[in-house]
């Protein structure tokens, strides 16, 4: 068992002011992987302090010098890519196969692209008399989820810094190890003091006292929901700026013309990739009813190719949820699936016979499915996808649209015009066209309640600048 006893605080592994620690569960074995220190708002007091000292100078220096240490850090986590990827394995579950390449491929890819953001940005405009200057807005709170972990704090840190703020970050504390590698690397390649600061702890306490801190110009959080609104409210004390990454769930509408072979297999991945734990997961698979039959033939095949197993082995692709809480919640959701009358059609909410251990699901997928069943409405971040059949290309869109959530989606159709055509009409903030790739560079962020930033390339550096006016 591995413990961290340290936080890293104004350029030094320092102790938290408080005593307690937190453990962080194997998802497969159920073993305690490591401890964590349970900070305080004391600790998040100095680190506050730390980034706000150190403000003034990194901020002074050029997007050029700048960029240079998030290549340095981004060569540093590409160094250690194997590493981060077994680690998050252990952590959330992902297998390893897949987590080398998403979850510690990604995060280095995001360092070391901000030299090509930042000189691509345009910081400086002339509007009629007017001189408009791009400024980095201060000290960045940063509060991070477990699921993509390294990514989502990548996503954060990487243009706040690239930009001249300052961070304090917040990692999740079920799955922080991969944080403290990312402070080992910093500290590694002699960022300067305070540019960089991590505290670990609960949302509640570490989270809050970051959210409502006087000192922090703007918050980046990435979350449930619930947490937040939590968080806006929090900010909206000190009106600082509140970013929100929220949650979702996902419509992956299939229309009359469409490859339904090609469409359903994919959307069964879409759904499952990490468990079904992904925010932009394609969770809702909305098909004519004229379909219904052989789309539930292809899911029913696809999804029981998707055989969950331990994820430090290569042959699999799902692996086990996150947690003991994760798992019952999901289960909880399936069961719930059932009373309200859906049709399963695979899975169920008992443990995997052959993983007794682990915090295992089926992989579970649900027919005629209706907008007033919870399984419906609410994010189940598990690996579970609810096939809704409908009458109507207009009615597609409107079950679609029928949902708090606007975070991503997907069209599949005929022809990339007709499947554009409804991809604008869905309030949502990203869609896959029939397939179409995943592009780290294009924003990334949700209508409605999933959120209301945009993160990634150039769109992920706004978040972090102000904006002056200059009159001449
Ligand atoms: P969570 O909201 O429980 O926790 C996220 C972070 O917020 C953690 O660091 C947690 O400690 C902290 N937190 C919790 N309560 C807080 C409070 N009161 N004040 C301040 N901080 C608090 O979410 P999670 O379970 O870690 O992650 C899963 C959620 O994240 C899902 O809803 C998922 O959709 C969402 N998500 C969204 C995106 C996106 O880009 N939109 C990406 C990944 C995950």
């Amino acid at each position: 068992m591995d413990v961290k006893d340290k936080l890293y605080i104004n350029g030094k592994w320092v102790s938290s002011t408080g005593t307690g620690h937190l453990e962080v569960i194997d998802s497969h074995s159920e073993e305690i992987l490591a401890t964590i220190p349970d900070g305080t708002p004391a600790d998040v007091d100095a680190a506050v302090a730390a980034a706000y000292g150190a403000f003034p100078a990194w901020s002074a220096l050029s997007n050029q010098e700048r960029a240079s240490w998030m290549s340095k850090i981004g060569e540093g986590l590409g160094a250690r890519l194997q590493e981060i990827g077994e680690l998050i394995a252990h952590e959330v579950g992902m297998p390893k196969k897949l987590a080398v390449g998403i979850q510690a491929g990604l995060p280095a890819q995001a360092f070391n692209d901000m030299a090509r953001h930042l000189s691509e940005f345009t910081f400086e405009e002339e509007i009629g008399n007017s001189l408009v200057v791009r400024e980095p807005i201060g000290v960045v709170g940063a509060i991070t989820p477990w699921n993509y972990p390294l990514y989502q704090i990548a996503l954060k840190v990487a243009p706040a810094m690239a930009v001249g703020c300052t961070v304090v970050l917040k990692p999740s504390e079920v799955a922080p190890l991969n944080a403290f590698v990312l402070a080992e690397v910093i500290d590694h390649v002699g960022l300067p003091a305070g540019v960089f600061n991590l505290v670990t702890g609960v949302g509640p306490v570490v989270g809050e006292a970051l959210a409502s801190h006087p000192d922090v110009d703007a918050v980046s959080f990435t979350g449930s929901t619930r947490a937040g609104k939590r968080v806006m409210q929090l900010g909206a004390e000190t009106v600082k700026r509140v970013n929100l990454e929220l949650g979702g769930k996902s419509p992956n509408v299939i229309l009359e013309d469409a490859d339904i072979e090609k469409a359903v297999g994919s959307g069964i991945f879409g759904c499952y990739l990490n468990s079904g734990q992904t925010c932009a997961a394609l969770t809702r698979m909305i098909v004519p009813r004229s379909k219904l039959a052989q789309v539930e033939e292809i899911a029913t095949a696809t999804a029981a190719g998707f055989v969950p197993g331990d994820p430090m082995d290569a042959a699999n692709v799902v692996g086990p949820l996150v947690s003991a809480a994760q798992q019952e919640r999901v289960r909880d959701f399936i069961r719930s699936g059932i009373d309200e009358g859906a049709k399963l059609l695979i899975g169920g909410p008992e443990q995997p016979e052959d993983r007794p251990t682990g915090f295992y699901v089926k992989p579970t997928v649900f027919s005629d499915v209706t907008p007033e069943m919870r399984i419906f409405k609410e994010e189940i971040f598990g690996p579970v996808l609810v096939i809704v059949p409908v009458d109507s290309e207009e009615e597609a869109i409107a079950v679609a649209n029928d949902s708090d959530y606007g975070l991503a989606g997907s069209v599949w159709a005929g022809t990339q015009e007709h499947a554009e055509a409804v991809a604008r009409r869905l309030r949502t903030g990203q869609i896959d066209i029939n397939g179409g790739a995943f592009n780290p560079d294009a924003p990334f962020g949700g209508y409605k309640q999933s959120g209301n930033g945009r993160e990634r390339g150039r769109f992920g550096l706004e978040e972090f600048l102000e904006t002056k006016s200059l009159q001449r």
